[in-house]
């Protein structure tokens, strides 16, 4: 498969779920190995159309950046749920060029163990 055709469908799976890790793109995509997809979905990061978010150092997950709704991340400390949250705005001294928010917490779940 031609480099191009596995980014068309990086994105065709990105486009129908939200927040994958590259194991789980792979195993979409029949007869991929993980330094291909990982290679791939690195250079649709760099062109802006795939948003990286670092839930830890074990964990990093991959959207569609065009995913509808702008959205920020909530990860639980606890079980690594992540749920979609709005950041409201906020002032700034300068200018921003991107907003990349993780907020860690315990999930309802996991409070509820405690
Ligand atoms: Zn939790
Ligand atoms: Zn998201």
């Amino acid at each position: 498969m031609r480099s191009n055709t596995y980014k068309e469908k990086i994105l065709e799976i990105l486009e129908k779920n939200h927040l994958m890790a590259i194991a789980d793109v792979q195993a979409n995509i029949p007869d991929s190995d993980f330094s291909t997809i990982f290679r791939n979905i690195t250079q649709l990061c760099a062109e802006g159309v795939v948003r990286k978010i670092t839930v830890d150092k074990n964990t990093t997950l991959y959207e569609m950046k065009t995913h509808k709704n702008p959205h920020d991340h909530f990860v639980c400390d606890d079980c690594g749920h992540v749920d979609s949250v709005k950041v409201p705005e906020f002032s700034l001294q300068g200018k921003a060029f991107a907003k990349d928010v993780l907020v860690r917490g315990v999930c309802n779940d996991c409070v509820e163990k405690i």
